[in-house]
């Protein structure tokens, strides 16, 4: 079955190459020019498989949806890919908090485009899954166990080292703010701060050795595995 996805943008030109883009690889696509319009399809009914979302819009804005999104239940689970300009770095960030999956800033090259829809559509399925293996370039966890390792050579991890590790493997590429990273700690019982996250993820790279520059900084916004 085709996977279906809804992009809301409201540049005419970029939807039509998005839309012509897609559907030539395979997918079947929905366009709206608004926020409003996708919330309208959802309380028609309507279902997806993902999101396109410019944060640009007239009316409600992507951040906005993203917010109203995640409050409900019935749409939390569909990825969300947000549609950029640089400059928008501080929507990035709180967009990421709200429940976006992942975004991209424009322009943008289809191809790119086509390989982070295809990334978020496979992440959704393993994740559903729930499976307690995960791996990525190398790197092998077994949450089940507690167990994290490259080739033989266990690794030794916090707790929250390993809980950081685990969100960055199951999805290579994904930023993570560090808010979103607090939020996924369970922090023993007490707060985590931004510093703690810095640390962890200061002693994560020494930990991964030559695989250190895996973790890659992205200014302003958080911190990702490489793709
Ligand atoms: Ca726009």
């Amino acid at each position: 079955m085709k996977k279906h996805i809804l992009i809301i943008e409201d540049e005419d030109a970029i939807a039509e190459l998005v839309k012509f883009n897609l559907e030539k690889n395979g997918f079947e696509c929905s366009r709206t020019d608004s926020a409003e319009a996708a919330l309208k399809l959802f309380e028609g009914g309507a279902s997806f498989d993902l999101i396109l979302l410019d944060l640009m819009l007239t009316g409600m804005d992507g951040t906005d949806f993203c917010r109203i999104y995640r409050a409900d239940k019935s749409l939390r689970q569909i990825p969300i890919i947000m549609l950029t300009a640089r400059s928008e770095e501080a929507d990035i960030v709180s967009g990421l908090e709200f429940g976006a999956n992942d975004y991209i800033t424009k322009p943008f090259s289809q191809r790119v485009l086509l390989a982070r829809v295809r990334a978020q559509l496979r992440s959704g399925q393993e994740s559903s899954q729930a499976s307690s293996k995960a791996g990525a370039h190398g790197i092998e966890m077994d949450t089940e166990f507690h167990e994290a390792r490259i080739g033989s050579k266990a690794l030794e991890l916090t707790a929250n080292e390993f809980e950081i590790l685990e969100m960055f493997v199951r999805a290579p590429g994904r930023v993570f703010s560090r808010d979103a990273i607090i939020k996924n700690l369970h922090g023993d019982g007490y707060p985590v701060t931004d510093r703690a996250v810095d640390v962890a993820i200061a002693n994560l790279r020494k930990k991964l050795g030559n695989k250190a520059d895996l973790i890659e900084t992205v200014r302003g916004v958080g911190y990702r595995l490489a793709k």
